[in-house]
């Protein structure tokens, strides 16, 4: 499974990521490329009658119809399923397509789900709005308190959904410690590893079943495309792989080569943004004009020790509390002139959203309020650039303030 299709039978497991993200997916595709092909098509010739059945019938067939699978999508799977230590990987057209998805294939009418109070906006949406409509039972749980999630376990609990480090003040879930409660019971946990990225953290090494991703953030890593992981065992892959044929958020083509060519330089990108985010962190820390930092690499997070034990690193999202209200932050967020003010994240160049301002567009003040985002905050995606620079650009903008 693990060893290289090709007579030389490297071991990948005696890879380390860097390696791993130039040369596991060499021999996928079986063709003599060395960058990879795209493969543009939408469906694939069978030779005759009897192998049109063979592929007709095989699920995840990588050469039948794209929606069903693709060469290059192979490829990508397979790169992923070595950064996150599973048996498999499936690939979705967005972030949000992998975690539907998800949720949509391993619960029915009748099943309870324990989500956390703080999720990725449109993961929050399907906790709830969608998943009631349909006759599962949504538990919400302070993410920080794994008592909270012992005391929502039910007879019916089927999945635990998990999202850490999460929006807006980095809070992080003790992953560990909710699989143990998972396990004996059999509750499927799925966790969201978009904002640590596999070279952070691996929730698959800590026991959760299933580990999805916008892969439009930092795997991806150029504000280029959009796309979705979903990493998981071969036997939950080829169920959710049933659903996925349904829902058809697909991946193009072109997606999943720009994907695989943003993959190439994961390790060296984030290693490049832990530190730029943990030096710009500690800066931030340091300026009178700042009330408070929130960023899991700092002594002063209050979780600093749970995110030393289940992170190697703390990855690009820094969020800040500016001293005033919400005028002086626009003011602040406006003075920027290297980090650009624009949603996502995870890419190599720096982005910066005044929080309130995103969110007040759906939310109303109290939705607010309860999800913890006061006017003041800033959120930081912190790129690759010279940490100088991004240095002086803050201190620039916090002389306007
Ligand atoms: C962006 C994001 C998503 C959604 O991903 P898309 O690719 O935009 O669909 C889900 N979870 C987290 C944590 C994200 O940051």
């Amino acid at each position: 499974m693990n060893k290289r299709n090709n007579h030389k039978e490297l071991n990948l497991d005696e890879l380390q990521n860097e390696t791993l993200v130039v040369h596991a997916d060499d021999w996928v595709t079986n063709d003599r490329t060395l960058a990879p092909a795209i493969y543009y098509s939408a469906t694939f010739r069978a030779d005759n009658a009897a192998e049109f059945a063979e592929m007709a019938g095989t699920p995840r067939h990588p050469q039948y119809y794209t929606r069903y699978g693709n060469p290059v999508h192979e490829r990508v799977k397979k790169v992923m399923a070595e950064l996150e230590g599973t048996e498999t990987a499936l690939v979705t057209g967005s972030g949000m397509g992998a975690i539907a998805t998800t949720i949509l294939a391993l619960v029915s009418a009748g099943d309870h789900v324990i989500a956390q109070t703080r999720h990725y906006m449109s993961t929050a949406k399907i906790m709830d709005e969608m998943l009631p409509r349909f006759g599962v039972e949504v538990t919400l749980v302070e993410q920080a308190d794994v008592s909270a999630f012992a005391e929502a376990i039910r007879p019916n609990t089927k999945l635990i959904m998990l999202e850490s480090p999460a929006n807006p003040t980095m809070v992080i879930t003790d992953i560990a410690a909710v699989v143990e409660l998972a396990r004996p019971r059999g509750i499927i946990v799925v966790a969201d590893n978009t904002f640590a990225s596999p070279i952070n953290q691996r929730p698959h090494d800590l026991g959760v079943d299933v580990v999805v991703h916008s892969a439009t953030k930092y795997l991806g890593g150029h504000h280029d495309l959009t796309a979705g992981v979903i990493c998981t065992s071969e036997e939950l892959a080829e169920r959710i792989w049933h659903t996925h044929i349904s829902i058809g958020s697909v991946l193009s083509p072109m997606d999943a080569w720009l994907l695989l060519r943003g993959l190439r330089t994961l390790p060296i990108r984030v290693e490049r943004i832990n530190a730029n985010a943990l030096a710009l962190a500690k800066f931030l820390e340091e300026q009178p004009q700042i009330e408070r930092v929130y960023y899991p690499g700092l002594a002063s997070h209050p979780q600093h020790e749970l995110a030393k034990r289940q992170m190697r690193g703390f990855g690009g999202m820094i969020a800040f509390a500016i001293k005033g209200g919400y005028e002086k932050t626009q003011r602040f967020v406006s003075a920027l002139k290297l980090s650009l003010n624009a949603v996502s994240l995870g890419g190599v160049d720096s982005l910066v959203v005044h929080t309130a301002a995103m969110w007040e567009g759906v939310m109303n003040e109290e939705q607010m309020r309860t999800a913890g985002i006061p006017s003041n905050f800033v959120r930081f995606s912190v790129g690759i650039e010279h940490i100088d620079d991004l240095k002086a650009d803050i201190l620039q903008a916090l002389q306007v303030v």
